[in-house]
């Protein structure tokens, strides 16, 4: 029997409020400043009191609903207890007995909870002599999402928690930047070649999708070795060392006990039923649906969907432009445009903010002229790069750089004429029976005209002209 992976992930996310989680201190992820965003009560002085921070609750709560989870009625909060520098009171406010959240499903995979807790201080280590703490972001309203062991391989645990990512932004509770700390993501992974699990070590601070998906792969393949030499998985906590691409020993795994919790006497227990404004809140259009309402609405490819639900300013334009052009029998030319044109451009000119110069107006005029006959496929890409660079209506750039294409068999049966007259042998092959010829023709009189005119109508005034 081959082994069976098992993972579950605990996942932290900053939460997005005015204040901390107990006081009122600015929270402020993007505060570059050390120690400025402080108080007595986040400093953990003693005679201080914390007070509940009611939107991280409602936050905590809402993302609760969106899993389909259970909301609890009664909550509390607990002290966990811990000495380290970044802990200024010497135990961290978190929900052990009765989290906020209970139960529910993201993407397939089972959540075991969701809670409410407050955030460590940020140390640094990179000064040899000293360490350096910085309390801005000690007491920063912080959930813990933790799953259920029922996920088998990286992919889909990399698949997780980027949907946990996405529904966060969604929900505009948490920004969940992973480069910057705001959502971190630790792996419990173990492996077993029987139905019981097999002994499970943690790995914490992954601060990409990437290296969740590294350390997942290491760890397994690391397991299974010392499985196979006949040696034992000691249960641990780990790290990730990003230069030397592995996972590292850092303390062998604490129990609970350890930590010694206890319901923080300062606060107060929350009876959640008689707060019914913080059960009944009303949830955004959440990612899942925005996919069905696309399939349903746009039929856009699978990639180019992801693109719009992942890219929200992409898919409001994309949504946007089609609203306009008021038919969406175009949303596959349309998206053709966004995806592969315009997203082209922006790669080549990565300073150039897109929707600035093109209104969705002018975005769904391009559109409406390209799928008539008025501009060619390479005139409507051609005048897409002028709107690009230079913003302007695509009907007037069009017109100035003799985009439009020519349909007018009056208009192009002269240019047609003096071809034929200019090319004797492959008009000579073509009235031979060589229907091939017929194309070199054609495509003489793309040149001739710049490209603007079309080619269907080409085609066949060359054809009524060779067969008179
Ligand atoms: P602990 O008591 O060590 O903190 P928990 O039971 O609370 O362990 O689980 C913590 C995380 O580890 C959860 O995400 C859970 O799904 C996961 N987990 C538990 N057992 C295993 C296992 N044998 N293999 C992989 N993940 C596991
Ligand atoms: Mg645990």
């Amino acid at each position: 029997m081959e082994y069976k992976t098992t993972i579950g992930l605990e996942i932290h996310a900053e939460l997005r409020t005015n204040t901390k989680m107990f006081c009122n201190t600015k929270n402020d992820p993007e505060e570059k400043r050390p120690n400025v965003n402080i108080c007595p009560v986040c400093m953990g002085y003693p005679g201080t009191l914390p007070v509940i921070n009611k939107e991280a609750v409602k936050h905590v709560l809402k993302v609760g609903k969106a899993l389909g989870s259970r909301l609890a009625d009664f909550t509390e909060f607990d002290r966990k207890n811990y000495f380290y520098p970044d802990i200024p009171k010497g135990y961290q406010i978190t929900q052990y007995k009765y989290p906020l959240v209970s139960g529910g499903e993201l993407a397939g995979v089972k959540i075991t909870r969701v809670h409410l807790e407050e955030d460590t201080a940020r140390s640094s280590h990179e000064n040899a002599n000293y360490s350096l703490v910085d309390f801005n972001r000690a007491g920063v309203p912080l959930m813990e999402l933790v799953t259920e062991p029922v996920i088998h391989s990286a992919e889909e645990a990399v698949n997780f928690a980027r949907e946990l990512q996405l529904l966060l932004r969604y929900l505009g509770v948490s920004f969940a930047n992973m480069e910057k700390g705001e959502m971190r993501v630790e792996a419990n992974i173990s492996v077993s070649k029987t139905d019981t699990f097999g002994t499970k070590c943690e790995v914490k601070n992954l601060n990409s999708f990437k290296t969740v998906e590294k350390a997942i792969a290491y760890e397994v393949a690391r397991h299974i070795e010392l499985l196979e030499n006949g040696e034992k998985v000691i249960q641990e906590t780990r790290g990730w060392n990003e230069q030397k691409q592995e996972t590292f020993s850092q303390r062998s795994k604490e129990n609970a006990h350890d930590y010694r919790y206890f319901p923080d006497p300062d606060l107060p227990k929350l009876q959640l039923s008689e707060m019914p404004e913080f059960l009944n809140q009303d949830l955004p259009e959440l990612p899942s649906e925005k996919r069905a309402r696309f399939d349903k609405d746009y039929g856009v490819k699978e990639e180019d969907r992801e693109m719009y639900i992942v890219d929200t300013k992409l898919g409001d334009f994309f949504e946007e432009v089609l609203k306009i052009a008021g038919d969406n029998k175009l949303s596959i030319l349309t998206s053709n445009y966004i995806t592969s044109d315009l997203a082209g451009l922006q790669k080549g000119n990565p300073d150039i903010d897109p929707f600035k110069n093109i209104s969705a107006e002018n975005f769904a005029e391009l559109i409406k002229m390209a799928s008539g006959s008025e501009l060619s496929s390479r005139g409507a890409k051609d005048t897409l790069a002028i709107m690009f660079k230079e913003g302007g209506e695509p009907r007037k750039i069009a017109e100035e750089k003799g985009l439009i294409q020519k349909n007018d068999e009056g208009e192009l049966i002269a240019m047609v004429q003096k071809i034929i007259s200019e090319n004797e042998k492959p008009v000579a092959e073509y009235r031979a029976g060589k229907e091939a010829s017929i194309m070199f023709l054609v495509g003489q009189g793309m040149k001739v005209s710049k490209g603007s005119a079309n080619p269907q109508v080409l085609k066949k005034l060359f054809e009524n002209e060779l067969t008179k």
